[in-house]
């Protein structure tokens, strides 16, 4: 039975989701995938036009989805120009890209509507919600899933990047290691390469920043010119880009007071603030969500959100470049790396990560 409600002339739905980013999408997929119930969701962007690559590593809650798995990587590293330390994991880095989760997310049993229009605000009205949109439509909705976002916030530091698929001669990658971090020597800002070789003639190179300030495309660019430069690729055709921008500041939004209002993805605080990591947490969020009666769910623990605080204050007010990274990376192994990635770390591991952070600066961040 269609559990649409009809007030007079209008329409309520049973849910409105508000931007299609990955987090929308898994809501429209995995709480509402399986019913009839009608479902509206806007976005004021062409989705279609979005593409890029989301890396996690494979816990037991992303392997319903190994289907659509682009890649995945059982060994990475993490160096400098001195340095290269080489992990080895049971658990592999994997790839989804956005065109095959939103496919995947969009192919459900109900219908969902989209509306490609803005959503300016939304406001309770008795057991409904009144969705104004920048149209000057209004929709009616039970409940409200919102992913909109603040992606910058001054004085605060943001992962920023910009990365190009490229096409090279043939056996230029080893295509069965990544390259997670390769950080280059910059003044007051933490820099680094990412390589994600798909085959041994096609990789995504991407040139990672994090600072309180944004670049523009032509620096990035020259980074990965540079990058290329040192490895002997100079000849390659680019066939795509990608760049993003990922608070490294905590969401202020988290939880609503109304139980019928939640804050989904970024906005619900999914992203691990201190990598930028956040697409398989959003949808660890989305699965729990979808099995409580509650209307937020904490991601991450709360020694692991501790943890990321202090490294966040550490990063912001002292010069670090890339040592403290590879030198956590040597210290353990990689199902442990890869287990602080994914918030899934013993209590020893933690310790290993605490010994391998410089001592003073991280004592002074604890006691701010
Ligand atoms: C290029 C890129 C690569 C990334 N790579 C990784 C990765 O490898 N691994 C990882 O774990 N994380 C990664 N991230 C981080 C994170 O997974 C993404 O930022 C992800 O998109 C967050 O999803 P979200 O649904 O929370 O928010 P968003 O993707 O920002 O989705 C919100 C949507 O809402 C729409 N919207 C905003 N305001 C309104 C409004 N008023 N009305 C209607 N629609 C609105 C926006 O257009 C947007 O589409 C990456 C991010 C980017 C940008």
């Amino acid at each position: 039975m269609k559990k649409l409600e009809t007030v007079s002339h209008m329409k309520i739905y049973k849910a409105a989701i508000i931007g299609l980013g990955p987090s929308g999408l898994a809501v429209n997929k995995i709480i509402f995938g399986d019913n009839p119930d009608e479902i509206i969701a806007f976005e004021n962007k062409n989705i279609n036009n979005r593409d890029n690559f989301f890396g996690f590593w494979l816990t037991d809650w992303m392997k319903p989805f190994e289907k659509i798995i682009e890649k995945k990587w059982y060994n990475w590293t993490i160096g400098n120009k001195n340095i290269i330390v080489t992990h080895t994991s049971n658990k592999p880095y994997c790839t989804i890209s956005f065109k095959k989760w939103k496919n995947y997310c969009l192919e459900t049993k109900h219908k969902l509507e989209i509306k490609n229009t803005k959503v300016v605000q939304y406001f309770s009205i008795q057991n409904y919600f009144k969705i104004v949109t920048d149209d000057n439509n209004e929709y009616y909705a039970e409940k409200i899933y919102d992913s909109r976002s603040v992606k910058e916030k001054k004085d605060e530091l943001v992962q920023h990047f910009f990365g190009i698929n490229i096409k090279v001669p043939d056996n230029t990658f080893n295509e069965k290691k990544l390259t997670l971090m390769y950080f280059t020597e910059e003044n007051n800002i933490l820099h680094f390469i990412y390589v994600l070789p798909f085959s041994h003639n096609n990789a995504l190179v991407e040139s990672t920043v994090f600072s309180k300030e944004v670049f523009h495309n032509s620096w990035y660019r020259k980074k990965i010119n540079d990058y290329l430069k040192i490895k002997n690729i100079t000849e390659f055709e680019e066939t795509s880009s990608e760049k993003g921008i990922i608070p490294m500041f905590f969401a202020e939004e988290k939880n609503s007071r109304n139980p019928n209002i939640f804050n989904i993805g970024i906005r619900g605080g999914a992203c691990k603030h201190s990598t930028g990591y956040a697409f398989s947490f959003l949808i660890k969020q989305i699965q729990l969500l979808k099995n409580s009666n509650k209307n937020y769910v904490n991601i991450h623990k709360f020694l692991e959100r501790k943890m990321d605080i202090i490294f966040i204050n550490f990063l912001k007010n002292n010069n670090e470049d890339g040592k403290s990274f590879i030198r956590l990376a040597s210290n353990l192994n990689g199902n442990e790396f890869q287990s602080f990635m994914m918030g899934e770390s013993s209590f020893l591991t933690k310790l290993k990560i605490i010994k391998s952070m410089p001592k003073l600066p991280f004592i002074k961040e604890l006691f701010k």
